[in-house]
């Protein structure tokens, strides 16, 4: 069974020899990373390593045309690189009145090396005079999970929301502060972490991924 999920490899893994089921995760933010260990972490039998631990990875350019292909590409340039099983997600946010924007480009909306406030700002202003009811917005999350060898599979999550007219709350990072989610009446960043995760577009892939990651992790 490891044959058929890794293929037939002579070249050692630096990572399987820390943990034979280690995946590395291909996240440098810290808060993704802390909620991605933190549903995962009852998952038995696997050992998760961010990208931090293995300073010789390549830095992969997200140059894909949705979250799903940078996601995949994450995922198998990195399973390549150590040898190992890694695991890499890609999210975002989607505006209805923006036709989709900022998208695949969330991150760096507003400049390459744009803080979370100025994204936001950015948004709120594209955003000025369009009423409640157009706001309508997701966040979208794609995670793929590759070996050295091949694509294993791809979670996806979604979560509906509107963008507010100014930021509200403390908690999260990102957009969190103008994501409204009318169900709890309160944004992404006042709402309560574990709340978040529950209902989150990355919370919902990581559920789906985990689903998927068991039975082959057991074979494995
Ligand atoms: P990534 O790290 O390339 O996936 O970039 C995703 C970007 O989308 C982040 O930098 C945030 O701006 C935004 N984003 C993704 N998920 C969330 C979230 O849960 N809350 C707020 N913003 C998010």
């Amino acid at each position: 069974m490891i044959k058929e999920i890794m293929g037939e490899s002579n070249m050692p893994s630096i990572v399987n020899e820390i943990h034979p089921k280690a995946i590395v995760i291909a996240t440098q933010n810290e808060k993704k990373r802390k909620e991605i260990i933190e549903i995962l972490k009852n998952v038995p039998g696997i050992l998760l390593r961010g990208v931090e631990d293995f300073p010789f990875l390549p830095k992969v350019e997200e140059d894909g045309n949705s979250f799903r292909e940078n996601a995949i590409k994450k995922a198998t340039i990195l399973a390549k690189s150590c040898n190992a099983l890694a695991m890499a997600d890609d999210s975002g946010l989607e505006i209805d009145a923006l036709n989709g924007r900022p998208g695949i480009y969330s991150s760096r909306y507003a400049g390459p090396n744009a803080t979370d406030e100025k994204n936001i700002e950015k948004v709120l202003s594209e955003l000025r005079g369009v009423p409640k009811e157009k706001r309508t917005a997701r966040f979208l999350c794609s995670i793929a999970l590759a070996s050295p060898h091949q694509l294993l599979f791809v979670a996806e999550g979604r979560c509906e929301g509107f963008i507010t007219e100014q930021p509200r709350g403390k908690g999260g990072f990102g957009y969190d502060p103008i994501f409204y989610v009318p169900d709890y009446n309160q944004t992404f960043a006042e709402l309560n972490p574990l709340i978040k995760n529950s209902i989150s577009h990355r919370g919902l892939a990581l559920k789906q991924f985990k689903e998927q990651i068991i039975p082959l992790i057991q074979r494995f």
